[in-house]
């Protein structure tokens, strides 16, 4: 099992399953963004804070590539889960959806250092667990 208080002993870093390693030099780069839609407001209740992970349940709906998913959960991960040429970043958001076959699709984003992201600030500053967000 990864243990998150002992990251720097994972084996487990690749360039296939998570943890993944994302090598830039051989990565394609496609200027687009995801295509991600949240089509309503999503409904979250803290779920756990157990050191290492909080996680985030609730109900809501997106499209993702033009297919349907339900939320499943939020988490976040510091460091990050997941490298960059072999470097973790400070944080990483994690945000898990759910097809109606089954699907998942999680949606991560590496968080660096640096000027606070003004949508991201007002969400952690506005966050009350069970209230619906956008
Ligand atoms: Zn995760």
């Amino acid at each position: 099992m990864t243990d998150y208080h002992q990251q720097a002993d994972w084996t487990t870093v690749n360039d296939h399953q998570s943890p993944i390693d994302i090598d830039t030099a051989n990565t394609v780069v496609i200027n687009q963004y995801l295509p991600f839609t949240m089509n309503n407001k999503h409904h979250l209740k803290l779920d756990r804070d157990d050191g290492t992970t909080i996680q985030v349940t609730g109900t809501g709906h997106a499209s993702i590539f033009n297919r349907p998913f339900h939320f499943v959960q939020l988490h976040f991960h510091w460091t990050s889960e997941h490298l960059i040429d072999g470097e973790t970043t400070p944080l990483e958001i994690h945000m898990v959806y759910q097809s109606s076959i089954g699907q998942l699709c999680v949606v991560s984003l590496m968080v660096k250092h640096g000027p606070a992201d003004e949508t991201l600030q007002e969400i952690i500053d506005n966050f009350k667990p069970d209230e619906d967000i956008r």
